[in-house]
């Protein structure tokens, strides 16, 4: 494996992806003066919003509910921008609210410890602050209902935070096109990058489905659940299909269910946030489906497999597996009895880039020169996105922040199969997406 480094300044950078890590980093990119001589262009194969994009949706949980303290104080930093609700602002206009997040777990479960050690990190940063008493232990069953509020509930131990929330995420990747585009710095592509280019171990550009290349002097690989298809992260990185199921409620029901906080119940990964418009979410954060198909060797001859994600984009009439929606009829039966037997009106896989230890992949590839990967987000990398742009570009220059030096870099060992292993996946791991369908989908 050769040694990698960047160039001092790129005068050209591509960046191939427009999620959270992509167009994060093209804001940071045109922010940063000394990047101010570089031409940016981003390129996504979809015209934005990206509509099977991880990014785009209509929630997203936004917490310092870690396990990991360096994930924690993080997020609590992101929450502090989250929280401006001006206008003008990432949290205004309804893109965040402050709904507070009950956390919890069932009893004798392996997800137990991961909400125990969150619950210490989340006391220890409000420790000595005016929000000491926003973090309130939840020792029953009863406990959990009463803080919920809506007559169900889950788990039988667990936490309030009424310093969580969720945001819109469309509307909050719509904020974040808006600045980029202000700042004028970013040249936009709608075209789908086939492979990158590579000259010996040097990367040089990109080329597109219809055979025209763009060279640039840095390529950034933001590709989400499939970057995969793009660079060889077998081992390292995969692509995990994630259950949502979608509900009408009457504008009672919404008036009432707005109110609720967060339930998300790390051991069975079945979490609610509250509804929007008048429509409800019901989703399971777990080990997911993978879907493993022969795809041409991104580095070089032949054939590997790899999981690719299936999206209603290119399946029009996808409908989440019969397990999933069981799982997610189960849960808003015990979440909210009131709702139990009311049908699904829209079902969707989202599909998570997993890393064998939850920890994004942030970092210079090891054998390619000028080609740096910012993925690896592992079905949590949403709530960063109003720091996690400046923290990409620090790792480009060189910089990356201490903490993260470890968890950010290229692993050395590749693993058998990745199961995201941070504590806060359940479920039964190694489910296929095709094997799944095959036993049938709409209950
Ligand atoms: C169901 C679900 C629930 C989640 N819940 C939470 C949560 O509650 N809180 C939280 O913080 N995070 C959550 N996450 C995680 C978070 O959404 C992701 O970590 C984050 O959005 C990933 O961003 P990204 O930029 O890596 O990927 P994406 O947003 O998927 O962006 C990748 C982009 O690359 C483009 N692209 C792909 N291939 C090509 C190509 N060949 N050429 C050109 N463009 C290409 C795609 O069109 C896409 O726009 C959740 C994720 C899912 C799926």
């Amino acid at each position: 494996m050769s040694t990698t480094s960047h160039p001092p300044l790129p005068k050209s950078i591509i960046i191939v992806g427009s999620g959270v890590f992509g167009l994060s980093t093209a804001l940071s990119l045109s922010k940063r003066a000394s990047f101010s001589p570089s031409e940016i262009t981003l390129i996504d194969r979809s015209p934005f919003p990206s509509p099977d994009g991880s990014s785009i949706d209509t929630s997203r949980i936004i917490r310092a509910d870690y396990a990991d303290p360096a994930y924690a104080s993080l997020a609590a930093a992101g929450q502090e921008i989250w929280r401006q609700q001006e206008a003008n602002q990432l949290g205004g206009e309804g893109r965040y609210s402050e709904s507070g997040l009950v956390l919890v777990s069932n009893k004798g479960s392996d997800n137990e410890i991961y909400v125990q050690k969150s619950f210490h990190n989340v006391l220890d940063i409000n420790k000595g602050t005016e929000n000491e008493g926003s973090v309130k232990e939840l020792p029953s069953r009863r406990e959990i209902e009463e803080t919920v509020g809506t007559r169900g509930g889950s788990g039988d131990w667990g936490y309030s935070n009424t310093r969580s929330g969720w945001a819109d995420a469309e509307a909050g990747m719509l904020f974040l096109r808006r600045q980029v585009e202000a700042l004028k710095r970013v040249e936009f592509l709608t075209a789908e990058v086939a492979s990158l280019v590579f000259s010996g171990s040097n990367t040089t550009g990109v080329r597109f489905k219809n055979n025209s290349t763009i060279s640039a002097d840095l390529v950034i690989l933001a590709t989400g659940a499939w970057t995969p298809t793009l660079i060889d992260l077998r081992g390292r990185a995969q692509a995990s299909g994630q259950v949502l199921s979608y509900l009408p409620i009457s504008d009672a029901e919404q008036e009432r269910l707005g109110k609720m906080p967060v339930l998300l119940n790390m051991s069975s990964g079945m979490f609610i946030i509250p509804p929007k418009n008048n429509l409800l979410k019901v989703a399971r954060h777990n080990y997911g489906y993978s879907n493993p198909i022969s795809i041409p060797n991104p580095e070089g001859e032949g054939q590997i497999k790899v999981s690719v994600p299936r999206t209603a984009l290119s399946d029009p009439n996808l409908w989440i597996p019969h397990e999933g929606e069981a799982a997610c009829r189960q849960a808003l039966r015990e979440m909210i009895p009131s709702l139990g037997d009311r049908p699904f009106t829209k079902t969707k896989i989202c599909w998570y880039t997993d890393t064998p230890t939850g920890d994004f992949i942030i970092t210079y590839h090891p054998s390619y020169s000028n080609l740096f990967l910012a993925t690896g987000g592992s079905g949590h990398g949403y709530k960063f996105l109003p720091v996690i742009g400046d923290k990409i570009v620090d790792c480009i220059e060189g910089r990356t922040p201490e903490e993260f030096k470890e968890k950010w870099a290229w692993r050395k060992e590749a693993v058998q199969n990745v199961l995201t292993a941070d504590g806060s996946r359940g479920g039964r791991p190694g489910m296929l997406l095709e094997e799944e369908l095959k036993k049938g989908s709409k209950l």
